[in-house]
C-alpha cells in the first residue's frame, strides 16, 4: 500500500500550514503563535482533548478510536521550534522574523503530525487512543525532557512513542531507521586546573598549571583508546585551552579546558564521565595541581526499541518502496531521546531530497515529503491499534 489517498487530497492544505509556520518561526520555549496555531487546528479537527502548556509551551492532543477495547495508547511526536539563523532562501514564504528561521524542518514535522491528526480525527479507524505530542525547544532546550517531567507519559498513559526527522540527502519518500542507538549522546565538560602561579624563570617556586593541564589533555585522549571497548563509537574533543597568564614570563595560576563527549551507548557515556573526572583529578594531582571537573549532561543517546524499530520499518514499507531498516547511526543528538528513555518506541529519518543541510540558511523542508510522513503516522496507528 502506498501513501494514503486522503493525504494526496489534503496536501495543498497541509502545505499551506507548513508554509505559514515557516514564515513565522519561533525559538526555544517562546512559541506563542506556533503553539496557538497547533492547538486551534487540533480543536477544529475535533480532538477529544487539547491541552496547552505541557513542558512550558508544549501542546498535547488526544484522539480516541471508534473503540477502546485494546486499552492501547500510542504517542506521536513532532517538534515545533525554529533556530536563531537568518534565512537566505528568498522563498516567497520565507521567515518574516529577522534572525529566526525554520532551518531544521520542524515546520514540516509539525505540519505532518497535524495532517495525520486531521485524518485520524475524521476516520478514527482504530481501537485505542492516540496522543499527539507537539514539543518546544528541541534545539538545545530539552523541551522533550520538560514534557516528560511534566507528566506527559503518565497523565495520558502513553505506552509507546514514535517520531521522525527529515533527512537532507535521502530521496523524498525514503525512510531510514535502525534498532538500538540511532543518534549520539552529547555531554560537555569543563576542567579548571589550579597550580601555583609564579615567575617563569623560577619554576621550582611555582606549580606549572600549563604543564599540568597539558598533561591532562594528553591523558584524556587515552580514555577512548584504552578504556572504551573498541567496538563502541565514542568521541572526546578538548575544544578550548585557556590560562590566566597574559605574558611569556608568567607561570599561569589556573588553566581551563572545555570539551565535548559523544557516545552511542549509555554505558560508554557513564564510563566516559567517570574516567574524565578521575584522569583529570589524578593527573593534575601528580603535578601538585588540582583539577575541578564540571560535567554538563546534554541529550542522551537516542535508542530505538528493537521491536518498535522493526514494527516502524514494516509500517514504512507499507507506505514507501524505499526503506532502510539498518541505517548506520549518526553522531548528532536529538531530544526525542528523553521520550525514548521514558517509553519504548522508534525514531526515523524521512528523505528531504537534494536540499541544503539542516541548520543551513538555505535549507527548506520539502513539501513533497508530507504525504509520506502523514501516511506513516496514520498507518502506525491503524496497524498497532487495529480495530
Ligand atoms: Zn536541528
Ligand atoms: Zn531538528
Amino acid at each position: 500500500m502506498p501513501i494514503k489517498n486522503r493525504f494526496a487530497e489534503l496536501l495543498p492544505e497541509i502545505t499551506e500550514w507548513r508554509r505559514d509556520l515557516h514564515a513565522h518561526p519561533e525559538i526555544m520555549y517562546d512559541l506563542p503563535r506556533t503553539a496557538g496555531f497547533v492547538a486551534s487546528k487540533l480543536r477544529a479537527f475535533g480532538c477529544d482533548e487539547v491541552v496547552e502548556g505541557i513542558g512550558r509551551t508544549g501542546v498535547v492532543g488526544v484522539i480516541k478510536g471508534r473503540s477502546d477495547s485494546s486499552g492501547k495508547v500510542i504517542g506521536l511526536r513532532a517538534d515545533m521550534d525554529a533556530l536563531p539563523i537568518h534565512e537566505t532562501t528568498g522563498l516567497d514564504y520565507a521567515s518574516e522574523t529577522p534572525g529566526a528561521m525554520h532551518a531544521c524542518g520542524h515546520d514540516g514535522h509539525t505540519a505532518m503530525l497535524l495532517g495525520a491528526a486531521k485524518y485520524l480525527s475524521e476516520t478514527r479507524n482504530f481501537d485505542g487512543t492516540v496522543v499527539l505530542i507537539f514539543q518546544p525547544a528541541e534545539e538545545g532546550g530539552a523541551g522533550g525532557l520538560a514534557m516528560v517531567e511534566d507528566g506527559l507519559m503518565d497523565r495520558w498513559g502513553v505506552q509507546e512513542v514514535y517520531g521522525m526527522h527529515n533527512a537532507p540527502g535521502l530521496p523524498v519518500g525514503m525512510f531510514a531507521t535502525r534498532p538500538g542507538a540511532l543518534m549520539a549522546s552529547s555531554d560537555e565538560f569543563e576542567i579548571v586546573v589550579t597550580g601555583k602561579g609564579g615567575h617563569a624563570a623560577e619554576p621550582h617556586q611555582a606549580v606549572d598549571t600549563t604543564l599540568a593541564a597539558a598533561q591532562v589533555v594528553v591523558t584524556l585522549h587515552s580514555i577512548v583508546s584504552r578504556n572504551v571497548n573498541p567496538l563502541q563509537r565514542v568521541v572526546l574533543t578538548v575544544g578550548t585551552f585557556t590560562t590566566d597568564s597574559s605574558a611569556s614570563n608568567i607561570i599561569a595560576h589556573t588553566a581551563t579546558l572545555r570539551g565535548t563527549v559523544r557516545t552511542l551507548d549509555p554505558e560508554a557515556r557513564a564510563l566516559m564521565e567517570a574516567r574524565v573526572r578521575r584522569v583529570a583529578e589524578d593527573t593534575a594531582s601528580a603535578f601538585g595541581a588540582r583539577a575541578e571537573v564540571t560535567w554538563t549532561a546534554g541529550y542522551p543517546v537516542t535508542v530505538n526499541d528493537a521491536d518498535a524499530a522493526a514494527f516502524a520499518t514494516e509500517v514504512a514499507r507499507a507506505v514507501s518502496p524505499m526503506v532502510e531498516g539498518e541505517v548506520p547511526p549518526i553522531m548528532p543528538s536529538e531530544d526525542f531521546s528523553y521520550m525514548l528513555e521514558a517509553r519504548p518506541g522508534a525514531y526515523l529519518f524521512l528523505g528531504n531530497g537534494d536540499s541544503a543541510q539542516c541548520h543551513h540558511p538555505n535549507y527548506n523542508f520539502n513539501d513533497e515529503a508530507i504525504p509520506y510522513g502523514c501516511s506513516f503516522f496514520a498507518e502506525i496507528v491503524e496497524r498497532r491499534l487495529s480495530a
